[in-house]
């Protein structure tokens, strides 16, 4: 049973590496659909962003979502944040994020609240979010020059349009770049996941760190691309340890890195180190098979 009582924002394992073994996060995977295309993405697993590729599992409703957190509560302890990471995008899927957070919130005030998007659409909701009590938030900017951007991602989708190319990077890292600054101005703890792509992004991922932290960031979070099959960039090169190292130490004159990211699945649950997978797929076996429209 989960007995913390307050709100401490110290309390994120992912933001505070302290934090890292004495307290859990709950994702919840409410939201299927993505409004963007990441050429590292196959959206038939989950978000690369967040999720290792293949290991996802039920897409839940939001009374599902409850049901679910509801169990992971009972059976793991000191869960202290609760976070929307996929396996797409939660503001791709603005009803379900909302109502989720809505009913997460009325039950559990004391959780910490964290969203990770790749911020095309999330500022439209930003008085809703600060008043259900957001505390941290993920934003995934892995190119700041829309040249670059235009190498990454294959559309943008805004407004009922599609953008491509230079168009579509410079819509979406203009949007990243604003919501980085009106969130961390409003107090909340923003981190910045930076995808690092060898020969596309590695030699752009010091000025993307400092124009971040410049926007008003905490902390970068420099994860390595995890190649996915089906996807344009099936075939690039996974990069090794000491790259990864070396790019995190020149970042670090900018912006604090993390170092402790462990690609979670988008409906991980307990502490960073612990695979709890076989008990979150029971879980959430037992959270699909209530009904999807359930009023708890
Ligand atoms: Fe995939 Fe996430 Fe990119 Fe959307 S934002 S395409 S879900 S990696
Ligand atoms: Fe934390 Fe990284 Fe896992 Fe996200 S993917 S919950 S930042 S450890």
């Amino acid at each position: 049973m989960n007995t913390i009582k307050t709100i401490n924002r110290e309390n994120h394992p992912c933001f505070n590496f302290g934090a890292r073994n004495k307290f859990g996060r709950i994702h919840l995977p409410i939201a299927p659909k993505c409004n963007i295309q990441c050429n590292f993405c196959n959206r038939k697993y989950s978000c690369v962003n967040e999720s290792r590729p293949g290991v996802t599992s039920a897409v839940l409703s939001p009374a599902q979502a409850i049901v679910y957190f509801d169990m992971i509560m009972e059976k793991i302890p000191n869960i202290s944040v609760m976070g929307i990471a996929g396996p797409g995008d939660a503001f791709a899927n603005v009803e379900e994020t909302l109502e989720t957070i809505h009913r997460v919130r009325e039950k559990y005030p004391f959780m910490l609240f964290c969203l990770s998007t790749n911020g095309l659409n999330i500022l439209p909701y930003f008085d809703e979010l600060i008043e259900f009590g957001l505390t941290h938030l993920t934003i995934t900017v892995s190119a700041v020059k829309k040249e670059i951007g235009a190498k990454i991602y294959a559309w943008v989708s805004d407004n009922g349009r599609t953008y491509y190319g230079e168009e579509a990077a410079e819509l979406l890292i203009g949007r990243q770049l604003e919501a980085v600054k009106a969130f961390s101005k409003a107090g909340i703890v923003v981190k910045v996941n930076f995808i690092l792509l060898p020969g596309i992004n590695d030699q752009h991922a010091e000025e993307v760190a400092r124009e971040v932290s410049e926007a008003g960031a905490n902390i970068f979070n420099c994860m390595p691309v995890y190649p996915v099959e089906g996807t344009p960039f099936a075939n690039i090169r996974e990069p090794k340890g000491i790259e990864v190292f070396k790019i995190r130490e020149k970042c670090s004159k900018y912006i604090k890195q993390m170092t402790h990211c462990q690609r979670c699945r988008a409906d991980a649950a307990g502490l960073l180190k612990d695979d709890n997978s076989e008990k979150t797929q029971d879980l959430l076996s037992v959270a699909l098979a209530v009904s999807a429209d359930l009023v708890t």
